[in-house]
């Protein structure tokens, strides 16, 4: 993975890396990397990187990579309805 400026400024940098790869059933490890992802001044850049990769694994952005893909599906979800409303609206209009 090639570093990136924001990596620089990550909260995480210092942080035992261990921390951000919990047990999938360990509801506290999770817990315990988000409230410093929680801190971190680029989780928005750290999220943004992490979903463009869906197969990196441990935490980003303060989300487990479950997390990161259901969010990755409502997103799609909201952008096909928005779509589809978009796509409506003429003929809302024309048969209005
Ligand atoms: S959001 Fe979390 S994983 Fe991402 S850089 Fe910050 S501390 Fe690290």
């Amino acid at each position: 993975m090639k570093s990136k400026e924001w990596m620089e400024s990550a909260n995480c940098s210092t942080a035992d890396p261990e921390m951000f790869f919990p047990d999938q059933n360990s509801r506290w490890g999770l817990e315990k990397a988000q409230r410093i992802c929680a801190e971190c001044s680029v989780v928005a850049e750290c999220l943004d990187y992490a979903q463009q990769y869906p197969d990196l694994l441990g935490i980003w952005g303060g989300l487990s990579q479950n997390q990161r893909a259901r969010k990755r599906t409502d997103n799609r979800k909201a952008v096909r309805s928005h779509n589809e409303w978009a796509l409506d609206q003429p003929l809302r209009e024309i048969l209005g």
